[in-house]
């Protein structure tokens, strides 16, 4: 596909007409900052279509985000913004890093608020954890914008618990990223999908995620599960 503008891990970005991108999902899993890597056929039209569906949600909420339209199979047509370069996570549950970084909290404690961190996006670095003072004074964000990636940021984490309460599914926690339009208004960009979010099960407490692939599980067992959240989310009747 001719325009490629960006190659990452896991999806290509393709330029067209008028300050728009063509999103494509592809095929490929990875973890540990790219250095485990395998493909998982029609891995890339599920996350392209479960990004699609919350993504909706999220504008439904009246939150203001880079999508623009689903283009079938695997791809999604968003505008193109100037990226933060932060991961901006967003914990409801406590769980990885965060349980490793204080071991006397209990995994899968509720966080009221839910906690939002910032992760400097650097592959070289390994996303170091940056402290709010420390994104303003760098002048990554200025005060106002951080308040704002904060507060948008905890919307989300309030409309995606409740749309998969619905559909049986505990939020754990997730990642989002923002990004600059041409007026200098924050939108929420990147993807929502089970690479980039902590998806418990209600019932059985079953990972609906990623976690199953950074732990080793078959890569036919991380199919399963990628097929399992994608009916749930985009299928099943609620
Ligand atoms: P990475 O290797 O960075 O994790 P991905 O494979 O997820 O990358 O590639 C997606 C890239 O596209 C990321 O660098 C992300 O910041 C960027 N991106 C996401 N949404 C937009 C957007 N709306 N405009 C421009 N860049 C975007
Ligand atoms: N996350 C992500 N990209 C990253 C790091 C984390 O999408 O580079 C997501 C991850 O899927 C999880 C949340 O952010 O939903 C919190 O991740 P954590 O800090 O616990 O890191 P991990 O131990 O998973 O690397």
């Amino acid at each position: 596909m001719e325009n490629l503008v960006k190659r990452g891990k896991t999806k290509a970005l393709f330029r067209r007409e008028g300050g728009v991108l063509l999103m494509k999902f592809g095929d490929d899993l990875t973890a540990l900052n790219g250095k485990k890597h395998d493909t998982l056929e029609g891995k890339g039209r599920i996350n392209a279509e479960i990004s699609y569906t919350l993504f909706k949600e999220l504008e439904k909420a009246g939150i203001k985000t880079h999508l623009l339209e689903f283009v079938p199979p695997d791809s999604l047509l968003v505008k193109e913004l100037e990226m933060v370069p932060l991961e901006v996570v967003c914990r409801r549950l406590a769980a990885g890093s965060f349980v490793k970084r204080y071991p006397f909290v209990e995994k899968g404690k509720r966080l009221d608020p839910p906690v939002v961190e910032f992760y400097l996006k650097s592959d070289e670095l390994g996303d170091p954890l940056m402290s709010d003072d420390a994104v303003v004074a760098l002048g990554i964000l200025s005060r106002e914008e951080l308040d704002y990636v904060k507060e948008t940021t905890r919307k989300i984490c309030k409309v995606l618990e409740g749309f998969f309460e619905k559909r049986g599914i505990k939020l754990v926690d997730f990642k989002v990223e923002f990004g600059r339009n041409k007026e200098g208004n924050l939108l929420v960009a990147d993807e929502l999908t089970p690479d980039s979010m902590r998806l418990w099960d209600a019932e059985s407490g079953e990972s609906l995620d990623k976690d199953h692939y950074r732990k080793g599980a078959p890569l036919e067992k991380v199919r399963q599960v990628y097929e399992e959240l994608h009916r749930r989310v985009c299928h099943a009747p609620v």
